[in-house]
């Protein structure tokens, strides 16, 4: 069986027994956009204790202020009414162990081919300064207004528990 046949049986369990249809969306309850990393060791409702409806989750490879998480961001605050933004990165980031320029070398060698996209992969060495920019790219945008709180977090993957990053 594959792994999305395994979890489309666990929809089914899922569905049969859900009785939350008619949540509004937007605003979300917390009025709360979270931007962290697609690591499968993160479970971002239990650690945070959101139910559903609470926030807004944007995830990708590191928890990166990209472009796509920038346009994100502008929705969620201008259009459905976000008010604070936590920006969580994690132990053990897998982002932490490769450089940008090795690994576009190493897939244009392997593959003889240089694609216009990704520009970068937001690989880094340094957690806390990693967060640092994430939460400078933010409070930079024009679009994203002043008073947006924005705080930053590591989050520990051995104790389940997320400590303050001071911008
Ligand atoms: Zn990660």
């Amino acid at each position: 069986m594959s792994a999305i046949d395994k979890v489309l049986d666990s929809n089914q369990r899922y569905a049969d027994g859900f009785n939350q249809g008619g949540l509004p969306g937007n605003p979300t309850r917390l009025r709360l956009a979270v931007v962290t990393c697609m690591d499968s060791r993160l479970h971002l409702s239990k650690l945070l204790g959101l139910e559903l409806g609470d926030a807004h989750i944007i995830r990708n490879a590191g928890g990166i202020v990209t472009e796509d998480v920038l346009r994100s961001l502008v929705v969620s605050c201008q259009i459905a009414g976000t008010q604070e933004v936590m920006i969580i990165n994690h132990t053990e980031c897998a982002m932490l162990t490769f450089k940008d320029e090795e690994l576009a070398a190493k897939l244009r060698r392997e593959t003889g081919e240089a694609p216009v996209t990704p520009t970068r992969f937001y690989a880094f060495t340094d957690l806390e300064e990693n967060v640092r920019q994430q939460m400078r790219e933010l409070r930079s945008h024009p679009w994203i207004p002043e008073s947006i709180l924005v705080r930053g977090f590591i989050y520990n993957v051995d104790t389940g528990r997320l400590l303050e990053v001071s911008a």
